[in-house]
């Protein structure tokens, strides 16, 4: 096989107590996945898990022990943080049903939903897409992927970040409206899963902005801590 340029290297994802890494094939991220922040963004109540999609390259690894640099992007003024757990999928299918859904689960990861809120916002108004507002270079900041034995309490561990040290978001994973399970049943019924997506389960509330020199620190109990500094 030859190519008319040299393809990419796969981007990829350090792994917790082995040299191999996780190959990235796609990122799905869920909306509006806690209550209390469907409520800070003008929702209420449940409804159906909805998703959208950031191109696999949008990933910022942070390597082990280091702080990964996020370059401020263009075209805004309004950065925010939404602190996720991440699901990787290590096993691929559609149609899967919740009650199968943790054999198709490889690890979990810190990760981080960048959002340019003010384009997001231009474009809901608009009824156009998000794209612009969620999909860019650097979007999907992520620490080290422990695999599934080594965190059985994830479904219930708390989740948090801080900028700069100081408290934005606090909650727990239990809070999700639709769980890990749940979501894979319903994601894997629009789309083929397939070994290397990456899931951003959503964010609880305390969204916010961050600005040049800022620090985030994401934690969720169990897991690797993901730290970003934003330049
Ligand atoms: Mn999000």
């Amino acid at each position: 096989m030859s190519y008319v340029f040299p393809p990419p290297a796969p981007v990829s994802v350090p792994v917790v107590g082995q040299a191999a890494r996780f190959a990235v094939h796609r990122i799905y991220c869920v909306g509006r996945n806690y209550e209390d922040h469907a409520k800070e963004m003008g929702h209420t109540g449940r409804e159906a898990p909805f998703f959208f999609l950031k191109p696999a390259d949008a990933v910022l690894v942070a390597e082990a022990g280091s702080t990964a640099v996020m370059p401020y992007p263009t075209l805004t003024s309004n950065l925010h943080h939404e602190i996720e757990l991440v699901v990787a999928i290590g096993v691929g299918g559609s149609q899967i049903k919740a009650a199968d859904a943790h054999q198709h689960i490889y690890g979990y990861a810190v990760g981080l939903d960048m959002t340019r809120r003010d384009l997001q916002n231009d474009m809901k108004k608009q009824g156009r897409p998000w794209c612009i507002g969620k999909g860019f270079d650097h979007s999907a900041p992520i620490g080290l992927i422990t695999p599934t034995a080594q965190v059985p309490d994830i479904a219930q561990a708390e989740i948090a970040l801080q900028v700069n040290g100081i408290d934005r978001q606090r909650s727990t994973v239990a809070k999700l409206i639709w769980n890990m399970a749940e979501t894979i049943e319903q994601l894997s019924a629009a789309w083929t899963l397939q070994p290397g997506d990456l899931i951003y389960t959503g964010t609880p509330e305390g969204v916010g902005a961050v600005v040049r020199g800022d620090t985030l620190t994401g934690t969720i109990a169990g897991l690797q801590t993901l730290q970003v500094r934003v330049e």
